[in-house]
């Protein structure tokens, strides 16, 4: 007989799962071909107190991955929500919000521009910076994760979400105001899978005590977008999808081509040129179709 349950920590190919009961067990896949990721859920037999194999993975509503110097690999299954974490101090990467929307955007999934450090002088210019963005349809909250994280509560209601950041935004301040005893829970949760052993940090899924469920992959700074077809990259764009087709030539890399309706629209102002950039970027990094 098999149970639904959820993949709460992944160890490489060692696991830990949860039932709706609240009940964990160590967990290992019956077939070493399968990829899983935390926020998977899968039918599980239990074979102990302590141990449960994993038979099959249910289908994932979402998937996201991160890119390493070879491969992509998957981060986290069934997020429905991305939180971009900013700060105006240090200075955040503006392609990285970019590329954060595109990879909600392939997913089909929620983004939120949080941007931190409210309290700090600074925050009015990079709260202008971001008005394009909010422009695009892309919600933003401006908080201090140091003073209350209160404000973002009904965002998390109901969302499975990830924070993403560069260094220094303030995601550790922020999932600590979360879960105040995230971390001490990890290394519980780690030691019960390595039996002690000194581990790495892992993606952990955590349900907030405030309603919703929080995966927390420390070090997430960007998501990996080479395994998108590289076609299929403007559709990822909401307001540049509407040029798609427009060029002068069908196979446009709207680069310096003559007719190009994208490189028009950027010279009217309709379109920020740095979304235009990051979309020639990416046509580059992506996989050529094979069709
Ligand atoms: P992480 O690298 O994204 O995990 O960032 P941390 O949570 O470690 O925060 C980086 C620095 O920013 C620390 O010195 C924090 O105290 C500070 N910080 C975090 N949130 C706020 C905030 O809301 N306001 C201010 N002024 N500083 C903050
Ligand atoms: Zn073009």
């Amino acid at each position: 007989m098999t149970e639904i349950a959820r993949i709460i920590q992944s160890h490489g190919k060692s696991f830990l799962v949860e039932l709706d009961s609240g009940r964990r067990y160590k967990a290992t896949a019956r077939s070493k071909k399968t990829d899983l990721a935390v926020g998977d859920r899968v039918e599980v037999g239990v074979l102990n107190e302590e141990q449960a194999v994993i038979e099959r993975v249910t289908p994932r509503q979402s998937l996201l991955y991160r890119s390493d110097e070879w491969r992509e690999k998957l981060i986290a299954a069934n997020v429905t929500q991305i939180i971009v974490v900013l700060a105006a101090v240090p200075s955040f990467y503006e392609e990285l919000l970019s590329r954060c929307t595109v990879a909600a955007e392939d997913a089909d999934i929620r983004i939120l521009i949080l941007l931190n450090k409210a309290d700090l002088p600074e925050t009015a210019a990079a709260r202008k910076a971001l008005a394009p963005y909010q422009a695009l349809g892309y919600p933003m909250l401006e908080l201090s994760a140091k003073e209350s994280v209160e404000a973002l509560w009904p965002y998390l209601q109901g969302q499975t979400s990830v924070f993403v950041g560069q260094s220094g935004m303030g995601k550790s301040t922020l999932v600590n105001a979360l879960l105040p005893e995230a971390q001490a829970r990890t290394r519980e949760i780690s030691e019960a899978l390595d039996s002690g052993k000194h581990t790495t940090t892992h993606a952990t899924l955590y349900k907030l005590p405030q309603g919703g469920e929080l995966i927390d992959s420390p070090g997430l700074q960007e998501f990996g977008l080479r395994h998108l077809p590289a076609d299929r990259l403007i559709s990822l764009f909401p307001e540049l999808r509407q040029y798609a087709g427009q060029c002068r030539f069908q196979n446009c890399r709207h680069d310096r081509e003559p007719g190009c309706a994208l490189i028009a629209a950027a010279e009217a102002g309709e379109i920020l040129p740095q979304r235009l950039q990051l979309l020639r970027k990416l046509q580059l990094e992506c996989k050529k179709s094979t069709h």
